[in-house]
């Protein structure tokens, strides 16, 4: 690491509030599926801003329209309609097949949106406050404190407790779980399709579909957090789609801004007629011209570049590749995930293996202490795959 990065981090030290662990990069400009660190050393993006930058480092179209956007109007109330968000809802619909959209900053946010909403639909059903919603173990659903008290990692609640209340856990992938905790209080059950940070564990097909009917049979919503494993990342605009089965309530964020902070809550007409209405919820920056022209461009850019068929083309190679190197060493234990949202399981803390491809050019994250995270920009090709396997073989060797 050079000196001036070194400087830089030493002053972060000192003025940012230390709620992260840091790697020593300072990461100045990025390039297609390449970041450049101050001291202007190239690396190879393997995380992408944890699974946000789908489109990669200067796409022109976007940048353009950002720019255009800044010199035309940055942001209005959302006491008056604009017309990217207008735009952005209504291509947001056709991607995903829901039919409303609430525009919110962040994944969290988008979160907290989808628990008001079946609290309200909840309340409109039988006037009772005591609803209760079923979470997963193992699941993660942001930092805020809704979103956190949905969050099935009692380590990131302990010292925030009490939460929102009335939040019950089940185990993944385990219907019994999950229907033995249904009572005449379940309002909505709530999950992400593929856990992101809880280890890169898809819903079995199984599960979803017993669920999505257990929805139906007691009147509960089911509720999807997409924010991670949506917008193209697994194969389908958003990895629900894969199951045949369609939520009441989504969120979305992350990739959907492609690094403009952004996100949103959607849900069907039924639920959008039964729950938010006007006084129920806002957000000032939420859904402004400049968060929308992001989101707008993003939709424009997957369909240009056929970015969802293109991950369906690249995955299976690098699922092959990832498959090669745990058939190679014996501390793999397995490859998991699925489309551009993979982890390798060793038996042994990752964090040397990061460090050492950092030095070598490879930009990789952790999924918890033992998993290793591979969520690059959408737009990577097989060349890239081969050349993040080489480096991160000779970091394993
Ligand atoms: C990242 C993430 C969130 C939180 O999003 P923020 O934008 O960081 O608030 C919520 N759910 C899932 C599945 C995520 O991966």
């Amino acid at each position: 690491m050079g000196k001036i990065s070194e400087e830089y981090i030493e002053q972060a030290e000192r003025d940012l509030l230390h709620t992260y662990n840091r790697f020593h990069l300072v990461l100045d400009r990025g390039e297609g599926v390449y970041l450049y660190d101050i001291e202007g050393k190239k690396y190879l993006d393997f995380v992408a801003g944890i699974a946000v930058f789908a489109l990669g480092y200067g796409d022109k179209v976007y940048n353009d329209a950002l720019k255009g956007q800044v010199d035309k109007l940055l942001h209005t109330s959302n006491y008056y309609y604009n017309v990217p968000a207008v735009e952005a809802a209504r291509k947001l619909k056709a991607f995903s097949g829901m039919d409303r959209v609430f525009f919110t900053n962040s994944g969290a946010e988008a979160v907290e949106g989808a628990i008001k909403t079946a609290r309200k639909y909840g309340f409109l059903k039988d006037g009772r406050t005591d609803h209760e919603i079923i979470a997963m173990e193992h699941s993660f659903h942001g930092r805020t404190m809704g979103a956190l008290s949905v969050t099935g990692n009692a380590h990131y609640r302990e010292a925030f407790e009490p939460g929102i209340g009335n939040i019950r856990f089940a185990t993944y992938n385990d219907y019994e779980s999950v229907a033995s905790l249904v009572n005449d209080r379940t309002i909505a059950i709530l999950m992400e399709t593929v856990q992101g940070e809880g280890g890169l564990t898809p819903a079995s097909e199984d599960f979803l579909k017993k669920v999505r009917a257990l929805c139906d049979e007691k009147g509960l919503l089911l509720i999807l957090d997409e924010i991670q494993c949506g917008m193209g990342r697994t194969g389908y605009n958003f990895a629900w789609q894969r199951y045949g089965v369609k939520p009441d309530v989504m969120t979305c964020a992350k990739a959907l801004g492609c690094g403009v902070p952004v996100g949103a809550f959607l849900m069907t007409e039924e639920v959008g007629q039964h729950s938010l209405v006007a006084g129920d919820h806002g957000t000032t920056y939420g859904g402004n011209p400049l968060a929308c022209t992001a989101i707008s461009t993003v939709l424009d850019r997957y369909e240009a570049l056929h970015l969802t068929d293109h991950v369906r083309e690249v995955a299976p190679y690098l699922e092959q590749r990832l498959d090669e190197l745990v058939s190679r060493y014996d501390f793999i234990l397995e490859r998991r995930g699925t489309g551009l949202m993979q982890g390798l399981v060793l038996d042994h803390p990752v964090a040397d293996t990061i460090n050492a491809a950092l030095e070598k050019g490879l930009i990789l994250i952790n999924a918890g202490p033992n998993i290793l995270r591979f969520v690059p920009p959408l737009v990577i090709e097989k060349q890239h795959v081969d050349e993040m396997i080489d480096i991160l073989d000779s970091c394993l060797q």
